[in-house]
């Protein structure tokens, strides 16, 4: 692929600039992972589509992309302050188990549910359970660094140290906020905005995660994981950090105090993505602590694959708000039925060839207009609304063979992830319609065309039709 440039969304400078790497050709990137104490909704899958949609745009101009994601496995609580209720224990209080079977059985059904989304896997998955090490060093170096109280047995992140605390979302500490709203039932808390970094005195009497440390038996912050892996892993800057749009005014703005209070070096992450909400209609709810939601079996069970989902997801810019309806994830359904099948009727005659074997300037002119505007659409803050429709306007453009359209499709496909170059699953024809297919044949060949008719209605009522072509094969497809 060529070079090209890139233009992503800030949430930090709220407005589009030119992603440019910190080291060249390279790309890092940490995603806020799933919470494991239930199935993920929904709207948790769509926030991984659009990450899986960055990463695969990345790789797609030739970046080499180092994906962390982190799994959330200490049980946090149910606020996004620090009152609430722990959810993890909520989980095993719920499904009779330990925590630890919860966040095993939780992490598995995450991984599951991303292999159905065709989402590529992160190049490190980082459990905060396995880095429990990393996230004590780094409250130790906040402490040395002098941006940390203790108080009621816990360890405090101490927010009026930072000048500029909360600048992602440009949080005036003055006011009074919705944030502070929330956290202010703790009356350890020196300052609205500080958190904890450290838990001992839990107020979880059955709190089975525990561990040894400096600052006494306990168990760490929420925000603490994610800077204490994304650095491990990633540096103490680097590129592109991602996550739903309601983590930005309190996991994300903590998450940088944390890491820049360590390291003191800014800014911590250079691009800040957030993937904006699911929504649903108003009669369904998508709230993980409910546990009332549509998970992705949900869907599976109405029939709908997940790549039925990941092409509803295309429908909507990362962006703005997406709504859910049953209809809509119907339209997705049948588009990518018929893309799908558009792409296996090119890939009979055109079998094999990829842009990287032929190379751009194997192209025709009308082609190449085509990945230009795939390429510069995908690379303008991933507007993949406007390239689905790039891909129907394609496939109806008489300038263009068959040839082309496959081999330009297969490669927008590196960035949809649809898996168009799925291999076409032979329908499994019973015994019954076997024979009354090959008594059809007979009566073809024997021109006996009222039998032939007779033959396939017959086959039909079995629910199985058989598609004559023009050069004389035919193929049997299975109807409803
Ligand atoms: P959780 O498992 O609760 O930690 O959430 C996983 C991810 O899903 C986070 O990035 C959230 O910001 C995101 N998220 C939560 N609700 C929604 C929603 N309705 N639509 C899109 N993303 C969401
Ligand atoms: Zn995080």
């Amino acid at each position: 692929m060529d070079s090209h440039k890139i233009y992503l969304y800030n949430t930090a400078s709220k407005s589009k600039s030119e992603f440019k790497p910190l080291v060249s050709g390279k790309a890092g990137m940490y995603t806020c992972g799933p919470t494991v104490y239930h199935y993920a909704h929904i709207g948790n899958l769509r926030t991984f589509v659009f990450n899986d949609f960055l990463r695969r745009m990345l790789s797609y101009f030739g970046y080499e992309v180092n994906h962390v994601m982190n799994i959330t496995d200490v049980g946090h609580l149910t606020d996004d302050g620090d009152s609430g209720e722990d959810k993890m224990l909520k989980g095993a209080r719920r499904e009779k188990k330990t925590v630890w079977d919860v966040a095993k059985f939780y992490t598995d059904a995450f991984l599951l549910d991303c292999k159905k989304l065709n989402l590529l896997p992160a190049s490190v998955l980082c459990k905060a359970t396995d880095h429990i090490k990393e996230q004590i060093a780094m409250i130790e170096k906040l402490q040395e660094n002098g941006l940390t109280y203790q108080a009621g047995g816990n360890i405090y992140f101490d927010s009026s140290k930072l000048s500029d605390y909360g600048k992602l979302v440009g949080l005036d500490v003055s006011k009074i906020s919705e944030t502070q709203a929330r956290v202010e039932g703790d009356s350890n808390k020196k300052n609205p905005h500080d958190f904890v970094l450290w838990f001992t005195k839990s107020k979880f009497d059955e709190q089975a995660m525990k561990w040894e440390s400096p600052f006494g038996t306990g168990y760490p912050g929420w925000h603490i994981e994610c800077s204490a892996m994304a650095s491990k892993y990633l540096g103490e800057q680097f590129d592109i950090h991602t996550g739903g749009m309601d983590l930005a005014p309190v996991h994300h703005i903590n998450e940088i105090a944390q890491a820049e209070g360590a390291f003191g070096k800014t800014p911590w992450v250079k691009t800040w993505m957030h993937g904006e909400f699911l929504v649903l209609g108003k009669d369904e709810k998508m709230s993980k602590s409910s546990g009332n939601f549509l998970s992705l079996s949900s869907l599976e069970e109405k029939g709908f694959s997940g790549l039925d989902y990941r092409y509803f997801l295309l429908s909507g810019h990362y962006r703005k708000p997406l709504t859910f309806s049953f209809e809509s994830l119907e339209g997705a359904k049948v588009a990518r039925k018929r893309l799908q099948e558009k792409i296996w009727s090119l890939k009979e005659k055109w079998a094999g060839v990829s842009l990287d074997k032929l190379g751009r300037d194997g192209l025709s002119e009308v082609a190449l207009g085509y990945l230009e505007v795939f390429e510069s659409r995908i690379a303008d803050d991933l507007n993949m609304p406007q390239v689905v429709a790039l891909v129907w306007d394609l496939l109806k453009d008489n300038d263009l063979s068959n040839n082309e359209k496959y081999i330009l499709l297969m490669d927008f496909d590196n960035v949809f992830g649809l898996d168009l170059g799925a291999k076409k699953k032979e329908v499994e024809v019973p015994e019954e319609v076997a024979v009354l297919v090959t008594k059809r044949q007979a009566a073809r060949v024997a021109k006996d065309w009222a039998k032939g008719d007779e033959l396939r209605d017959k086959v039909r009522a079995l629910g199985y039709k058989i598609q004559d072509k023009p050069d004389g094969s035919f193929e049997i497809v299975r109807v409803n």
